[in-house]
This record gives C-alpha cells, sequence and structure tokens, in this order.
C-alpha cells in the first residue's frame, strides 16, 4: 500500500511501551513511536489540517495505548480500529478534522468541552490538550471502565470520565464552548444545543437518510445570539447513537 510509513512499526516496538505487559520502555522504542506519530501528523497537515494545536495534540497522545496490542502496529494509520463491544475508535484524520471544526480557529484553549462517546478515551485525552476541562461520556460502562485505565498513565487532571446516556448532555458542565459527538443519530437531541454556551459550537454525525445504518454527515451548529445555525459537511462513518446505557 502507498503512504506506509517506512520505519519500523512492528508489534515488538510499540508493544515495549506497554508496562502492563512487563517490558520496559527503552528510548529507542520511545523514539519508533514519536517518529510514527510525527508522520502521522504530517499526513494529517498533508489531508489539509492546519491547526497547530490540534496537530500538536495529536503528536502528543500515544494512540497505540488506546488499542489492543494486537492491533498497535495498525494505531498510526489513518484507520479506524474496533476497541470491543462492537465500536471503534475513529480515524486520525476524522479526529483532528473534527476538533479543528470545534476549535473554529481559536488561539488558544478552547473552554468547557462535552463529548459524547468515550470509548476507549482516545478522543478524550486529545480534547484535554485543547480544552480547560474535558466532561466525556460513555454509555457502555466495559468502555468506560476501560477508558479510564488506558488513561490512568496519563494523569489529566482536566478530564472527567462519566458513565451514562450522553443524548442526555450532562448538565452539571453546562453551558459548554464546546460539544462533541463520536455516534451518530438521526437528529441532534435538544439537551446538546441547550447545554451550548452561545457562541460554542457543536461537531456531530446525523444521519442523512430515513435507515439506521445508514449515510451520515458532519453537522455543525453554531449558537449565535440570533439563534442556531446549522452546516452540514463531508459524508462520515460514525457508530450509531443509542439509547440508555449497558
Ligand atoms: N471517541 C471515541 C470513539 C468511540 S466510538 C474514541 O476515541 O475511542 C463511539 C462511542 O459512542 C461508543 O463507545 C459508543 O458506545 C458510544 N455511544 C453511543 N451512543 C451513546 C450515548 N447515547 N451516550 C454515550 N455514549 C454513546
Amino acid at each position: 500500500m502507498k503512504n506506509r510509513p517506512s520505519f519500523p512499526v512492528g508489534l515488538d516496538a510499540l508493544n515495549a511501551g506497554f508496562p502492563a505487559i512487563g517490558k520496559v520502555r527503552s528510548p529507542e522504542v520511545g523514539m519508533d513511536s514519536s517518529a510514527v506519530r510525527k508522520s502521522m501528523v504530517q499526513k494529517l497537515a498533508g489531508q489539509g489540517i492546519t491547526d497547530a494545536l490540534v496537530l500538536s495534540a495529536m503528536g502528543s497522545i500515544e494512540r497505540h495505548r488506546f488499542v489492543d496490542t494486537a492491533l498497535a502496529n495498525q494505531a498510526y494509520e489513518d484507520t479506524s480500529l474496533p476497541i470491543g463491544l462492537g465500536q471503534t475508535i475513529s480515524k486520525p484524520g476524522v479526529v483532528a478534522r473534527m476538533i479543528e471544526l470545534l476549535r473554529q480557529g481559536a488561539s488558544g484553549r478552547v473552554g468547557r468541552i462535552l463529548e459524547i462517546g468515550t470509548g476507549c478515551g482516545y478522543q478524550a485525552a486529545v480534547l484535554s490538550q485543547l480544552a480547560s476541562e474535558v466532561y466525556s461520556i460513555e454509555r457502555l460502562r466495559g468502555l468506560h471502565e476501560k477508558a479510564r485505565e488506558n488513561l490512568r498513565h496519563l494523569r489529566l487532571a482536566n478530564l472527567h470520565l462519566l458513565f451514562g446516556d450522553g443524548r442526555l448532555g450532562y448538565v452539571k458542565g453546562a453551558p459548554y464552548a464546546a460539544i462533541i459527538a463520536a455516534a451518530g443519530g438521526e437528529a441532534v437531541p435538544q439537551a446538546w444545543i441547550d447545554q451550548l454556551a452561545v457562541g460554542g459550537r457543536l461537531v456531530a454525525p446525523v444521519s442523512t437518510g430515513s435507515a439506521a445504518g445508514g449515510p451520515q454527515a458532519l453537522l455543525v451548529i453554531d449558537k449565535t445570539p440570533q439563534g442556531v445555525r446549522q452546516t452540514m459537511l463531508e459524508t462520515v462513518h460514525f457508530v450509531p447513537l443509542k439509547s440508555g446505557v449497558a
């Protein structure tokens, strides 16, 4: 395949970054992982991501720590990967694109961000580098707990992991400067719009057809003093936004 990184991304190199399996991290391994991340960031820039803070956050969070060890060698390719319970971690290109949209050209950190769909916790970690506080909700207890484990080593004091139905938002953290959804429903729940600050922006995948599991597009909602402005962007493929917890 074209565009594959030409440096070593073998499992051994990446696995050595996991203290849990008893290997000690060596400086060479650290360099391998940072080299593949750097290449990923260069590709993101090549795809049109220009926000320097987004690129630097994507370069600093180790995506291979958020996927199964058997998939670690694919962690820096622009592909979504399974994370268990039928869910997937989004492609780096989509994570970067959505966060760039969310920041709408801001020069510094965004205020409070609400993320719906913690999954493995990767995007939450990237968001934590760019926001004052991040509230991230997951409806599957297994993934909520997995994310907690995946994120432990980072000790992100501004990241709050919540277990619940994200369609209701999280009132206690509102109003949010930004809301980002990692799962797509038929429409954006009213609770999200209510919990968005005036001047804030929401980015979410929504169904464009009538069938569940059908086509989706990215929807951007800007809440202005004059009202809500909606912009539909490119086609995307996200797991469905579901109700209740499990
Ligand atoms: N941002 C995640 C992507 C996970 S995939 C990552 O970096 O890994 C989307 C996630 O949304 C899944 O884990 C799914 O369980 C979750 N989800 C779907 N509907 C939800 C809801 N109503 N509330 C909270 N999470 C939801």
